[in-house]
């Protein structure tokens, strides 16, 4: 499915159900708004959905209040369902049953972890961010980007580039990026707003997760953990946990982190993030999870101590397979 196909069907439907991945973060939910604001001003109907908490420091987007935590419950029927920045139905955790309550459903993302699931699928591994997919898009419906697209749009890029610091960055990140900084958006605070904006229970929690870190393998895997025993009094409701993991990436010794955070007694989300050469998308497959070569993620329910060694094992074969 080519972009410009996409962009017809948008511009030819006029009811619309957007989502995204559960645990949302700055491209899922920049890309979903963006969406949300430019066909709102094109006159369609639009809904847009989460499964999930949302993390407080995106509350600056246009649309972020518009947000309805989606309930089985909800009978609305749609002409258009449409995914972002996800890789399969299930990830979209409640809203899943929405591909049901709609005519069609649309799938634009970017993760190689993508099992083609809507009638329209538009996957590209090659571009940043699912926002700069819809960037297109909007380009290729011959629609103005005003400040509030913009805004969503350089969010969902600038955090999933890092900053346009990842190697996912390209020349056409920047183009875009550009083209979104030309609208007059106050793009300048942005980093500050998502990434420098902790409560002093964030900053303790993350100093909990840092104190865990350990060293593996000549130093290459640095393995870090939260749990919820270490929390004592702290809450970790409402904390972004999202960029704990890039200090144990940053150790510059370091070739591949894991993050562990456990979210229930029995429940643990793992993060993965790499430098170089191991792909850390393909264990997190084998674990039901996905994502990039060099960003992916994956939920295990169990036990800690029954499958940590094993991963780090996974890890391990990964550096040598790697061949480092
Ligand atoms: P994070 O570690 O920040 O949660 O996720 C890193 C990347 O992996 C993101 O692109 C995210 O969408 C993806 N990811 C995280 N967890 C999962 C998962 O359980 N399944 C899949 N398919 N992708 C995941
Ligand atoms: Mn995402
Ligand atoms: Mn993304």
């Amino acid at each position: 499915m080519i972009a410009s196909e996409i962009a017809a069907v948008l511009k030819i439907n006029s009811n619309f159900a957007l989502s995204a991945h559960i645990n949302p973060d700055g491209d899922s939910l920049g890309s979903m708004l963006a969406l949300y604001n430019v066909l709102k001003a094109m006159g369609k109907n639009v809904k847009v959905f989460a499964g999930d908490s949302l993390p407080s420091n995106y509350s600056y987007l246009p649309g972020y209040d518009s947000i309805v935590n989606y309930s089985e419950d909800m009978d609305e029927e749609f002409d258009v369902f449409i995914v972002v920045d996800c890789g399969s139905f299930d990830r979209t955790g409640k809203c899943s049953c929405l591909s049901e309550k709609s005519k069609i459903s649309i799938n634009i993302d970017h993760h190689l972890t993508n099992s083609l699931f809507a009638d329209y699928n538009l996957v590209d591994s090659n571009s940043s961010a699912a926002g700069e997919l819809i960037y297109q898009i909007i380009k290729l419906m011959g629609v103005d980007i005003r400040k509030e697209e913009a805004l969503c749009l350089y969010t969902a890029i600038f955090s999933d580039t890092g900053g346009f610091r990842y190697s996912n960055t390209t020349s056409v990140t920047h183009q875009i990026a550009g083209d979104l900084i030309n609208t007059g958006i106050n793009f300048s605070n942005i980093y500050e707003l998502i990434y420098r904006n902790y409560s002093l229970n964030d900053v303790k929690i993350m100093g909990k997760a840092l104190s865990s870190i350990e060293l593996y393998s000549d130093a290459k895997i640095a393995y870090m953990e939260l749990l919820l025993s270490d929390l004592g009094d702290l809450n970790l409701e409402d904390v972004n946990t999202s960029e704990f993991i890039d200090y144990a990436r940053d150790i510059n010794t370091v070739e591949v982190a894991l993050f562990v955070k456990q979210v229930k007694a029995d429940e643990y989300k793992l993060s993965f993030r790499s430098k170089n050469y191991v792909d850390v998308r393909k264990i997190c497959e084998k674990y039901g999870g996905g994502g990039h070569a060099k960003a992916a993620g994956c939920t295990i329910t169990g036990e800690l101590c029954d499958f940590r060694d094993a991963v780090i094992k996974d890890l391990q074969q990964a550096l040598e397979d790697g061949g480092r």
